[in-house]
């Protein structure tokens, strides 16, 4: 699998680009601005899906215009699907301004498997930042949306977080079997075993 990390956006979001080099089909996590780069890293590619980790502004917002063009299959968790159509963020000073929403193809589902070539891509539904988050398990990557950051996580006092729910999640995620890449909605990427011992909830929810 090649990985491609684009920074898009106010809040620095990183979107990333997955490619099964067998087949060149590509798919693109949390496209939250920033199109024409977006569109450059892709070089030329059609991605077949458009994964939004969940609904948030800043994981969105060039999502309607890469599914335009590219005809991309939009995917986001049907908890968040409401939130797409939001013109901002409750709890916060967030406002998207004229703002274009997606159109949902498909809904995320836990442990639901997509197949991107020979890439098998394994979704797990961990609420806690929002009730409709989810992470993308390839290989021996996580891309962890704002569930799982380095030493962190995300924020649960937005609309539809929950401190409680987020603890589960970590502690589903930490109790995964081996050595994992994470690869953060925002921030720099970690190794699993570093946040087992390092990442204060992850370390408590797995006791
Ligand atoms: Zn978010």
């Amino acid at each position: 699998m090649k990985i491609k990390t684009v920074i898009v956006g106010l809040l620095h979001t990183n979107c990333y680009i997955i490619e099964d080099e067998v087949s060149s089909k590509c798919a693109v996590i949390d496209p939250g601005g920033a199109y024409e780069r977006i569109s450059e890293a892709l070089e030329g590619k059609n991605p077949d899906y458009i994964i939004l980790t969940h609904g948030h502004f800043d994981h969105v917002l060039a999502a309607a215009r890469l599914q335009r063009e590219t005809g991309a299959q939009v995917l986001v968790h049907k908890s968040d699907e409401g939130m797409l159509k939001e013109r901002y963020v409750k709890n916060t000073g967030y406002h998207r301004g004229s703002y274009d929403a997606p159109t949902v193809d498909k809904y995320l589902e836990d442990e639901m498997t997509l197949e991107l070539g020979q890439l098998k891509l394994r979704v797990l539904n961990t609420p806690g930042h929002s009730k409709g988050s989810c992470v993308v398990i390839c290989n021996d990557s996580i891309f962890s949306g704002d569930t799982l950051f380095y030493e962190s996580w995300g924020r649960c006092d937005l609309d539809g977080g929950d401190d409680g729910e987020m603890l589960q999640s970590l502690r589903r995620l930490g109790k995964l079997e081996g050595e994992y890449t994470v690869y953060p909605g925002h921030g720099e990427s970690t190794q699993l075993s570093h946040e087992r011992k390092y990442n204060y909830l992850m370390r408590a929810a797995i006791l």
